[in-house]
């Protein structure tokens, strides 16, 4: 496999160009400037390490947010990653992808990541997602046996999301239920900053190893504090300053939005920190509290103000 580097010259990439590239990631990874030449070294030696991305029970929304995101970012990663299996975006289809598919993990066994987007469902053993005939946990179970390292992207597959809330007809949960035995990291949020994403992955490149994880397996660096601890209306917080009402003189001075449920408090992410759309705004910035989307559970928690009943039924999926 080639290097990184390899690859910047294949595509007429200039040193200059080259440096100013992994300056870019020392930013992102919030990594010291004055290790660039450790960067920089990294990158000319290694050899670019294969990417499986996989989809079980899902939006799309993850992929989504790294795809369109407004910085270069994603045209970075990918080209800085070897993308060999992607379901959603490859230009193939049925039996020639799937024997592709076969052959990639075959040809990088132990070498590999695996990328998971979407929960696992255990629902009439996995009917509920089948891929290419067989249910979505036998396809991610054989993958994950050649894999070195498991990415969980997503609230999705890192804690099993909306699709698992109560009384969770379909028996969906986080892709750890059934991978016991690899190294994991979970990228929680619905969906994940972009940034983080690809802060994520090049870390991962980079130094071969996972980020340091806190006890959820959430890479520290980018979930270490909650959108509270930075979030810009905090003076008004400790002022105690409160919107009662979305529409309230409260709400148009940008007083803070706790009373309007916000979770922010109490949720884990960087929202807050780097923000969305290029750092562009966050919700809390466009008047909304935060409602929790990258903490375990946050589907079957109270997301607004008013409490919403939840009432048992007797769902029968093939029914709707
Ligand atoms: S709006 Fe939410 S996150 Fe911001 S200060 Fe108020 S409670 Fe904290
Ligand atoms: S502000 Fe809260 S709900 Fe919104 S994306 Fe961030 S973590 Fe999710």
């Amino acid at each position: 496999m080639d290097t990184y580097y390899d690859l910047f010259k294949e595509i007429g990439v200039r040193y200059r160009d080259f440096v100013a590239f992994s300056t870019k990631i020392c930013g992102v990874l919030g990594i010291n400037p004055n290790e660039i030449n450790n960067i920089l070294e990294a990158l000319k030696q290694k050899p670019r390490i294969p990417v499986l991305w996989f989809h079980g029970l899902e939006c799309t929304c993850c992929s989504e947010s790294l795809m369109r995101s407004s910085s270069p970012v994603f045209s970075d990663i990918v080209s800085l990653i070897a993308l060999e299996y992607d379901d959603l975006i490859s230009a193939s289809c049925g039996e020639n992808l799937l024997n592709y598919k076969k052959k990639i993990i075959e040809q990088y066994k132990g070498n590999y990541i695996l990328a998971i987007e979407g929960s696992i469902t255990e629902f009439e053993n996995g009917a509920c997602c089948m891929v290419g005939g067989k249910p979505f946990n036998e396809e991610l179970l054989e993958a994950a046996e050649g894999a070195k390292a498991i990415i969980a992207w997503g609230s999705c597959a890192s804690f099993g999301c909306v699709q698992a809330a109560y009384p969770n007809p379909t028996k969906s949960s986080s892709v750890d239920t059934i991978i016991k035995n690899k190294p994991i990291v979970k990228v929680p949020g619905c969906p994940p900053i972009p940034e983080i994403m690809a802060g994520v992955i090049v870390y991962m490149l980079l130094k071969d190893e996972l980020p340091p994880l806190d006890s959820k397996l959430r890479p520290k660096m980018f979930y270490g504090m909650t959108i509270h601890d930075t979030c810009y209306r905090k003076s008004f917080y400790n002022a105690n300053k409160f919107a009662e009402r979305f529409d309230d003189e409260g709400a148009k001075a940008g007083y803070c939005l706790y009373k309007l449920g916000c979770k922010g408090p109490s949720t884990y992410n960087a929202c807050s920190s780097v923000g969305w759309y290029n750092g562009l705004s966050f919700p809390i910035r466009s008047g909304h509290g935060c409602i929790g989307c990258s903490q375990e559970g946050f589907w079957d928690k109270t997301m607004y103000k008013e409490e919403a009943p939840i009432t048992p039924q007797n769902f029968d999926i093939f029914s709707f």
